[in-house]
């Protein structure tokens, strides 16, 4: 349907993160296969490694626009170009989500040029300013996850219901409030969404633009967790609509291998490699776009992965992001598993790989979309969190899905850089990799339970399954400025945009 029958115009505003902006183009772009005219707002640095994804979707006549926006890097004491989460330094995290945030009035100003209007505004819940960016083009907002909703639900109890108050101890488990089924979390494990020291106005900001927002979108599919999804609806007075996993936008070899950046080795190689190993047979290795290993973990990771005997694809990152020893380390692996292994040096093309019939499982770090990621690919996990909603992501895939074991972290570590001595042995490794990849009867329900889960997933994406209708009653609500959003949520109507 052409946009200019639907005026529907959502403006997606994502975190400039890759567990983030990934999604939140995937959801734009099935949006945008409904009708709906969908601008992604990114810095320069975000917006080069989606550009590929957008052109070809453009290309295919998809309605999308890809809006770029540089950062005042020099009045935030940014080093020029630090745009994306994955290349700002730990220690200007504070002033780059300031730079971000004085974003508001540019894309404002831009957004109210646009023709036709936007409709929508689809925000990060990282984004607290799109409240005043939404306020001021007068239109509704809605705040985007790709997080499941059980870890939403357990977060915001745990804050709701302050069991945390009194304990004295960050690691000592308390039960989550407010559910049918027991399940314990740590401080430690689940602060709460920036609740860490220095941050407390931001994370009150961010509650804040929660608790004013029009709806929630979240990248998963109703069937995988029925009961978290209503009862976070529910708990928040909100209208949620699940719209995933997004990813399955993505069904060419060549759209699956460009999603979220270039990657560092070739999709035919990569495929080649593939098929000549035997189905189910690989174990592909990730933590994400931001986690690195200490050199200690690298060496344990890989002697494990090669103690295990299963052939392997292991997402190791560019090579400066490793210290010497640990480079040596993995050019000697490399070298002595080749042909089993293959070690990829930069951006891996996950979604490529996942959807590959050799790979038999997924060593992750539990970052929500890998998480879905390897549920829709109907593949059991080895759950390794490392920070962030990751743990709650392994208790999901442990212990409500039944298609994970876990390696036994219970402590989070700090953010891109380990404080903690908290290393996995490589005996570990190798035993979770076999459980996983082995595992007996109890392997094989966990496979069957992972295959079950895919093939809901397919159904909820296609014509008359939950995410489908998700998103065509997105564009269908969101197609007027003028909308009442319904069923718990607060009624908007948005008033005329000061021009
Ligand atoms: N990803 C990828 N190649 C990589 C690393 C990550 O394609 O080398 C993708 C992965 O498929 C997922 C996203 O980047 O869609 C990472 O998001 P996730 O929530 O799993 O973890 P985060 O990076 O946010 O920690």
């Amino acid at each position: 349907m052409p946009v200019a029958e639907a005026e529907a115009h959502f403006v997606f505003v994502p975190l400039m993160a890759q567990g983030h902006l990934i999604p939140a183009v995937d959801t734009a772009l099935l949006l945008a296969t409904h009708g709906a005219l969908c601008t992604v707002v990114a810095t320069p640095a975000t917006a080069a490694r989606v550009r590929p994804t957008v052109e070809s979707a453009q290309r295919s006549g998809l309605p999308v626009r890809l809006a770029e926006f540089p950062l005042d890097y020099a009045g935030a004491g940014l080093p020029e170009g630090v745009d994306n989460m994955d290349n700002v330094p730990g220690e200007f995290m504070g002033r780059y989500f300031l730079a971000v945030a004085g974003l508001r009035a540019p894309v404002e100003r831009h957004l109210r040029e646009s023709s036709p209007y936007p409709t929508c505004v689809v925000a990060d819940f990282c984004h607290p300013w799109t409240s005043e960016l939404a306020a001021g083009l007068g239109v509704p907002r809605l705040t985007f996850f790709s997080i499941c909703a059980f870890c939403l639900l357990c977060q915001h109890n745990v804050e709701r219901f302050h069991a945390y108050d009194g304990v004295a101890d960050d690691n000592e488990p308390v039960v989550v409030p407010g559910l049918a089924r027991r399940f314990e979390v740590t401080r430690a494990q689940a602060p709460g969404f920036f609740r860490v020291p220095g941050w407390e106005k931001f994370a009150d900001d961010v509650e804040r633009a929660r608790a004013e927002s029009d709806g929630v979108v979240i990248n998963n599919f109703l069937e995988m967790e029925p009961e978290y999804v209503s009862g976070y609806a529910d708990a928040r007075g909100k209208k949620v609509w699940t719209v995933g996993p997004v990813a399955l936008y993505h069904q060419s070899t060549a759209t699956l291998a460009a999603r979220g950046n270039t990657a560092a080795i070739g999709a035919d190689e990569c495929l080649r490699w593939l098929d000549a190993k035997k189905p189910s047979s690989v174990v592909y290795v990730s933590f994400g776009s931001i986690v690195h290993p200490e050199e200690k973990q690298t060496v344990e990771l890989g002697l494990g992965l090669e103690a295990s005997g299963h052939p392997f694809i292991w997402a190791v990152k560019s090579p400066d992001r490793h210290g010497e020893a640990a480079l040596a380390f993995l050019r000697e692996l490399e070298a002595r598993v080749a042909g089993r292994g293959l070690l990829i040096w930069g951006w891996a093309p996950q979604a490529l790989i996942l959807s590959h019939g050799a790979v038999g499982a997924f060593v992750t770090h539990c970052g929500w979309n890998s998480t879905l990621e390897a549920a829709t690919a109907g593949l059991p996990v080895v759950a390794w969190p490392h920070f962030a909603d990751q743990f709650l992501n392994a208790k999901m895939v442990v212990e409500v899905l039944g298609i994970g074991v876990g390696v036994g972290v219970e402590e989070p570590l700090v953010y891109q850089r380990v404080r903690k001595e908290i290393v996995v042995g490589r005996e570990t490794v190798e035993a979770a990799v076999r459980s996983v990849m082995d595992g007996g009867e109890q392997g094989e329900a966990r496979r069957r339970r992972a295959r079950a889960l895919a093939a809901k997933a397919r159904v909820a994406m296609r014509e008359g399954g939950s995410s489908h209708a998700n998103l065509v009653d997105l564009v269908k609500r969101f197609q007027h400025r003028d909308v009442a959003v319904a069923s718990g949520a607060a009624n908007v109507t948005t008033t005329p945009p000061r021009r």
